[in-house]
This record gives structure tokens, sequence and C-alpha cells, in this order.
């Protein structure tokens, strides 16, 4: 199965994103706000079954009520469950809830008896449906005091009755809209501690490109997608050249920051759908999708010439490092091990025939033949 890019990918460095949050909280909610609508279903059948059965003579009043609720719930469940609608799942909550709220107030205005009943259906109503959202709760409760107000001036309604309901939709408004808020709250909450961690395990703490656990998920996913999908997938291994003489030389301060600058050339040489992860030590890797090799060669050249004239001030003074690249092609069938063995192999050879030079698989086919030939 290819997994899905907004929880494979590592969140960005931007600190907070109100849309992922949005998406995020979405796909938690959304079981519940089903499972809701599955509730509210069957205390509308369950509620029209006890009225058959203890006062049969009301059934006539309350039918059509009850039917259209019935409805409404069915298209919320329908429009939420299949058509994909996700990201407009607040939208629907309050709807839901603010609809439900009107006709539990119809009801309740038709069965003078069973005021108590209404009464708790508002309450309930106001409750079930959580929207996280503050601004959401207020515009509920703005609607249902409308709806109140609209729905007295049709029906005619003693002084008593309505004394009750305003008090119920005070509580019920009040407590929706704090609940809302501290739910809000906690969920920002987690919602940042999540992407915290997922930083954290997914991104070398050193140079901030990606960590190698994340490298090898991703890889096996773009492999499975190029070959399912028949696009090409490129990946370039680089190496910085004779590093363990910058660390001796000039101390491992400065083998740090110099893996910084290559690392955030490589970061920022790539595009959205890249990968440039640290795989250990100062070799780095990048996996390219929907790139054929000529591109991949291009862009390492590119990589190895900005790396070379890129000056490092380190604590021992400016200066500069080279790296050797080896660009792969996946083939046919091919796993993501061997596309890495075969970028492996071009930068032995272009670390063997001088570094600072990138080698493509193509020169890998000559060496060999060469090799053969000697
Ligand atoms: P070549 O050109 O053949 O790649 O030579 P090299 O010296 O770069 O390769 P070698 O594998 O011999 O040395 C790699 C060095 O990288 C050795 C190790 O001390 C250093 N190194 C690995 N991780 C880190 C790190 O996180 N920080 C620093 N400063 N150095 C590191
Ligand atoms: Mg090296
Ligand atoms: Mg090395």
């Amino acid at each position: 199965m290819v997994a899905t890019a907004y929880h494979s990918s590592p969140p960005s460095s931007s600190s907070y994103n109100e849309e992922k949050y949005q998406l995020w909280l979405c796909d938690r909610q959304l079981p519940a706000t089903l499972q809701i609508l599955r509730f509210v279903a069957f205390a509308i059948v369950g509620f029209g079954v006890w009225d058959v059965w203890l006062s049969p003579d009301s059934i006539g009043q309350t039918w059509p009520v009850r039917l259209l609720a019935l409805m409404f719930v069915g298209i919320c469940f329908v429009m939420l469950r299949f058509t994909g609608v996700a990201a407009h799942w607040r939208v629907l909550s309050l709807v839901a809830s603010c609809t439900l709220f009107s006709l539990l107030l119809i009801i309740l205005m038709r069965l003078p008896d069973g005021s108590l009943w209404g009464m708790g259906g508002l309450l309930l109503s106001a409750f079930l449906f959580r929207v996280h959202s503050p601004r959401f709760a207020v515009a509920a409760a703005v609607f249902n005091a409308l709806t109140i107000i609209f729905v007295y001036h049709i029906f005619t309604i003693d002084n008593r009755i309505l004394f009750n309901s305003e008090i119920f939709l005070l509580i019920a408004s009040v407590g929706n809209i704090t609940l809302n808020s501290a739910d809000d709250k906690s969920a920002r909450q987690a919602f940042a501690l999540e992407g915290q961690l997922q930083r954290m395990a997914t991104t070398d703490g050193l140079t901030g490109a990606s960590n190698r656990r994340y490298f090898s998920a991703k890889l096996t996913d773009e492999v499975e997608r190029a070959h399912r999908y028949g696009y090409p997938l490129t990946l370039i291994l680089l190496d910085i050249d004779r590093f363990k003489s910058v660390n001796d030389r000039r101390g491992h301060g400065d083998g740090d920051e110099a893996l910084k600058v290559v690392a955030s050339i490589g970061i920022e040489s790539g595009r959205g759908s890249d990968t440039f992860a640290r795989l250990g030590g100062e070799e780095f890797v990048m996996l390219l999708p929907h790139t054929n090799l000529d591109a991949a060669l291009f862009i390492a050249e590119r990589l190895r010439s900005r790396i070379a004239e890129q000056p490092i001030f380190g604590d021992s003074g400016q200066f500069c490092v080279t790296s050797s690249f080896g660009v792969s092609a996946l083939r046919r069938t091919e796993t993501g091990d061997a596309l890495v063995a075969r970028a492996d192999a071009c930068l032995y050879v272009a670390k063997n025939s001088g570094r600072n030079r990138v080698v493509g698989q193509r020169e890998l086919q000559q060496h060999a033949g060469a090799a053969l030939r000697a």
C-alpha cells in the first residue's frame, strides 16, 4: 500500500500551519462525528417507537418532523462518509448541531407535555457536535437563539415554556462555547506536540536533513509508486571528500559546521517532492521522484559546484570542502536497495577517479567494460 503523503512527510520547519491543523483535527474527529450521527438516527427511531407504544395519538403530529430529522441525519452521514468532504467537517458538524436543535425545538413546541424531553434534547444537541472551535460554537449559539425567536413567533407559546427554553438555551450555549474552547486549546497543544515528536523522529539533529529511518521509509514508498505509475525515480549519493582531514586539521566543531553547510545546500536545492537525508557521517542522499537520469546528473553537478564554491566560516577560519557524487536511476522491477547500491558503486568510481566529481550509472557500465578489456 502507498502511504499518504500527509502523514509520511516530515513536518516543515515553519512552526505552525493552520491548514494542516484543520486536516489533522478532521482526521481525528470524523469517526466520532459519524458515530454521533448513527446515535442520533437511532435515538430518533427509538423515541418514535416509544411514542407509538405510549401515546399513539401524538404520532400524527410528530412523524413529519421525525422523518425530516432522520433524512437530514442521513444526508449529513452520507456527505461525511462517502463524498470526501472531510475538510468541511466542521461546517457540517455545525449545521448538524443547529438543525438538530431547531428540529428538537419544533418537536418541543408541538408537544406541551413533552417539554422536559425536548429540553434535554436541546442540551444534548448542543453538546454532541463538538467542533473544537470557540468561533463555531458562538455561531451555533447565535443561530440557535435566532431559531428560538423565530419559532416563538410562529407558535404561540405560554410564558412558562418560553422562560424554561431561554434558561436551557443559555446553559447549553455557555457550556458548548466553554467546552469547545477547551477542546480547541488541548487539540492545538496535542497537534504541536505530535509535530515536534514527528520532527524529532524523522530529522537529523545536527544538520536538519531527514534522517536515515525517514529516508528508508520514503525510498520504499517512492520505489513502489514509481513502479506502479511508471514514472522515473533517481537517486544522488554524495560523500564529502577527505572529511577526516577536515576534522583532524580544523577540529570537530568546524567539521560539524561543514556538515551543516552541505546539508543546507542540499535541502535548498531540492523540490518539495525531493527528499534530502543524512545517511550517516558525511554521507548524504537525495531521492528525486519524476526525475530522469540526465536531469539528476544536472542537479548533482549543480550541487557539486555549489558545495565546492561555498565558503564555510569555522573557528579555524574560512575554508571549503568538495564532495563526490554517485547517481543512479531506477530500473524496472528493481528494489530500492539495488538503486542505492548502484549509486554507491558510482560514488566509489568518483572517489577513485580524483574526487570532486559526479559519476552516473552510464559511466559505471563504461568503467566495467574498460575493466573487462584491461
Ligand atoms: P573520502 O574522501 O574517501 O570520503 O575520505 P573521508 O575522510 O571523507 O572518509 P572517511 O570515511 O575516512 O572519514 C569520514 C569521517 O567523518 C570520519 C569521522 O570522524 C567523520 N564524521 C562522521 N560523523 C561526523 C560528525 O557528526 N561530525 C564530525 N565533525 N565528523 C564526523
Ligand atoms: Mg568522505
Ligand atoms: Mg564516507
